[in-house]
């Protein structure tokens, strides 16, 4: 397999992983920006995550505009990845999801901040951007360039952005640090539900997040649990070396 097609492959594995977790349900998607083309990105036909497999990956313009669509629907938030792509050239891998855990912190004051150790990867400041600030009253999805590129705005250098009422965004340098982040902002979010009933939290320290983020960005940690997050996806197979 040359770079491309595993790319692919490892897309699909993250759509399935995303799917298992609970991190996306019929709704959420993945992309990639193109391996070879940073002037487009890579995102699955309009179909839920669990389902999606190499065949429904389309390539598109960071414009949202397809490439070769051959009949195929597409999602209508695509302008979420294209805004954020267009605005970090660092970013190579995102996340949009409604992880219903997430959402609570989306439309209060409470702040969704890192408070186990896994988390660290949600950076010490979450934005919250909200549709209504510069768009009214609208049905709440981005569907347009102008609300992609406002959203990429309030994620500014952040890796992480909630979208009030909505659910998320987790923008990184791969696909397999886009899936932790995505994991794990999750699982925090239910611990920190958990803890505020039980008085003041402690949140990490930001060298504290510091520290364990050098951590969860080596290789050989996100190797492991994506060997074990990819094998609970039934994709075992497709883990990379094999
Ligand atoms: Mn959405």
């Amino acid at each position: 397999m040359n770079n491309i097609d595993e790319q692919l492959q490892e897309l699909v594995t993250a759509n399935r992983i995303l799917a298992r977790e609970g991190v996306v349900d019929a709704y959420g998607h993945v992309s990639i920006r193109h391996p070879e083309r940073p002037d487009r990105y890579i995102l699955s036909q309009s179909r839920a995550p669990d389902l999606v497999d190499v065949a429904d990956l389309m390539e598109y313009t960071l414009e949202g505009d397809p490439i070769d669509q051959q009949g195929r629907s597409m999602y209508t938030e695509r302008p979420i990845h294209g805004g954020i792509y267009e605005a970090r050239d660092d970013v190579l891998a995102v996340v949009h999801n409604h992880s219903p855990t997430v959402i609570p912190f989306s439309v209060t004051a409470t702040p969704l901040r890192p408070m186990f150790h896994l988390a660290a990867l949600t950076g010490p400041e979450v934005p919250v951007w909200d549709i209504r600030d510069n768009f009214g009253d609208t049905n709440l999805l981005v569907t347009t360039m102008e609300q992609g590129r406002d959203l990429a705005r309030c994620l500014g250098g952040h890796r992480v952005s909630l979208m009030r009422g909505h659910g998320c965004v987790v923008a990184g340098k791969s696909i397999r640090e886009v899936v932790m982040a995505s994991v794990y902002l999750q699982v925090n979010a239910g611990l920190l539900l958990e803890s505020l009933r039980l008085g003041e939290v402690k949140y990490l320290s930001p060298g504290e997040i510091e520290s364990m983020t050098e951590s969860q960005m080596r290789l050989t940690g996100q190797e492991r649990a994506w060997e074990y997050w990819a094998t609970r996806a039934g994709r075992a197979n497709r883990v990379q070396g094999e």
